[in-house]
């Protein structure tokens, strides 16, 4: 197991439902030493692409996309989900389905911190049904600009989002997926990664998801 699986083993907490509930470590109280962690091991299997900003969608990316954004040395855009008298100008707006609160958001990014000379590393906490990165996706294309790669902590493996995104042809790197999970028992199998001895990736290897699936 590497160390983001560990902690989902320790802290997490399987609810019914379909959900896994990691709000004591990742996005409500977060642990930063782990954020820390996570950030370095996106930037190492994102370490080829020219990346000049990150983009996530608010809540629960934020903190994550922040800490890894320190790794790679760029800004982060957040996506805001509603439209606040603080945005101002021409915008971007897709339209989501939220898995958790099952309603229909808009995301929003203003036009002015996206342009076609953005190289964009797309960071969320978790990959459902993929209606989240689609959103965040459809918008880095309005702008004209490239979606490098997408990176995200937990993808829950039995929703069909991470078969889609990868079949839409994106490098997404997942640090844990979870193949199945049972509420009654709180067990979690996590799908096999390639791990070296301190819970990441062996120096050298970069995990394509596909080649895991
Ligand atoms: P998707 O759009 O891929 O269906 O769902 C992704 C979004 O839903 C994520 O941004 C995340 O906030 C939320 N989400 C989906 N599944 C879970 C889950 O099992 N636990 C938690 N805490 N959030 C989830």
């Amino acid at each position: 197991m590497n160390f983001l699986e560990e902690r989902i083993v320790k802290d997490g907490v399987v609810k019914e439902g379909n959900v896994l509930k990691v709000d004591s470590f990742l996005n409500h109280q977060m642990d930063i030493g782990l954020l820390d962690q996570m950030g370095a091991e996106f930037k190492r299997r994102f370490a080829d692409k020219p990346i000049n900003k990150i983009l996530t969608i608010e809540a629960s990316g934020i903190g994550i996309a922040c800490v890894a954004a320190q790794h790679f040395n760029v800004p982060v855009v957040f996506a805001k989900k509603s439209q606040s008298i603080n945005l101002d100008g021409d915008m971007y707006v897709a339209e989501v389905e939220s898995f958790t609160h099952k309603c229909i958001n808009h995301v929003i990014v203003g036009q002015k911190f996206l342009t076609p000379d953005d190289h964009v590393l797309i960071i969320d906490d978790f990959l459902a049904n993929g209606c989240a990165l689609q959103g965040l996706i459809q918008i880095v294309q309005s702008a004209g600009a490239t979606v490098e790669g997408i990176g995200i902590a937990i993808e829950k493996g039995f929703q069909s989002g991470g078969r889609i995104i990868r079949n839409l042809g994106y490098q997404l790197e997942s640090l844990a997926i979870v193949d199945g999970m049972n509420a009654e028992t709180g067990e979690i199998r996590f799908r096999e990664q390639p791990v070296s001895t301190n819970g990441s990736l062996p120096d050298g290897e970069v995990c394509r998801s596909s080649t895991l699936d």
